[in-house]
């Protein structure tokens, strides 16, 4: 038994070496593996969308599958304009500006991000996701520099900014770059504008690229839009602004990312899925929701099913059905 021990000590060792050998390997390859994921997050061009998968399934309810157990909800002239989806641009104004209810982002706010002051007022409808998305980004960076800069604005703030840039650009371009009063997202409280802050004080623009590229690709899975993609500004009116996050909600923010839809195109989109015609079905991860448009003021829900209705603040309702998960 002794020889053999003695025998087999050169082996061992060899083996020990390949074994150690291997592991060195495998970690470096590991590691290029890693980084290189990593570095995929950061590849393509900033401000468009096209290029990410959601991963949701659309596919059309037919009429004759559609739920017959349906009542209806009066909604008055004021209501198109409330709710998630609402379109508001330079040509779609918004009307109820002095009545957006607002909250103040600093008192809701998580640790993981910053607020420029106590001015700062949104709906609260966003700061659940707001505070999710920048948590989540936080853990995947370490980065808490976001700086929420603005939200709701009354007319008189947009007049003002508007003005000033007219005179600073001229009105051709001054209209790219800032809305004009009554046609700015920010009136509906739905919107923020984000900005860096850094700990020695300095701040710098928010281009939403660098580490803060899967901020901007990965907000749709809070229910918000890059609202002013590069590709679409003939669409929208105004110029790539990677800092206009605006949120509209689940599953629409994944629709809309999916199909490459800017927010103009998502409403005329959902018009096809006329309420009693085929209506929308989405499904991802264990969750699915029916969608479907009325142009009539008494908008027809199902009776035994959750769901939300949102103005579209040009012409009709939406409506969003959680239904059971298929
Ligand atoms: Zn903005």
């Amino acid at each position: 038994m002794g020889k053999k021990r003695r025998k087999l000590r050169p082996g061992r060792l060899l083996l020990f070496f390949i074994l150690l050998a291997g592991m060195i390997y495998g970690v470096v390859q590991v590691g290029q593996k890693v980084q290189s994921v990593v570095s995929n997050l950061h590849i393509g061009q900033g401000g468009t969308t096209n290029d990410i998968n959601t991963g949701i399934v659309l596919s059309n309810r037919q009429p004759e599958h559609i739920n017959e157990k349906v009542t209806t909800v009066s909604m008055s002239s004021e209501d198109l304009s409330c709710g998630n989806l609402v379109l508001v641009n330079n040509k779609v104004l918004y009307s109820l500006i002095d009545q957006t209810e607002s909250v103040s982002l600093f008192d809701y706010k998580s640790n993981k991000y910053n607020v420029k002051d106590k001015n700062v007022l949104v709906s609260q409808t966003v700061t659940d996701s707001l505070n999710r998305m920048l948590d989540d980004f936080y853990s995947a960076t370490g980065l808490s520099t976001v700086n929420v800069v603005s939200g709701y604005r009354t007319y008189e703030f947009q007049e003002s900014l508007y003005q000033d840039e007219v005179k600073q650009k001229g009105e051709t371009q001054a209209s790219l770059w800032v809305a004009k009063p009554g046609g700015s997202e920010h009136h509906t409280g739905l919107a923020v504008d984000f900005s860096l802050f850094f700990k020695n004080g300095t701040s710098a623009t928010y281009d939403g690229s660098g580490d803060y590229r899967q901020l901007n690709d990965n907000a749709y899975q809070y229910g918000f839009i890059v609202r002013y993609d590069q590709s679409k500004s003939e669409l929208t009116g105004i110029a790539y602004e990677p800092w206009h996050f605006r949120y509209v909600g689940l599953p629409h923010s994944y629709i809309m990312v999916e199909k490459n839809m800017c927010l103009e195109e998502y409403i005329d989109y959902l018009r096809q899925y006329e309420f009693g015609k085929e209506h929308l079905l989405v499904t991802y991860e264990n969750k699915q929701y029916e969608i479907y448009f009325t142009t009539e003021t008494d908008v027809p829900v199902p009776k035994d099913k959750e769901y939300e209705i949102s103005g579209n603040n040009v012409d009709g309702y939406i409506v969003t059905v959680f239904t059971e998960t298929p």
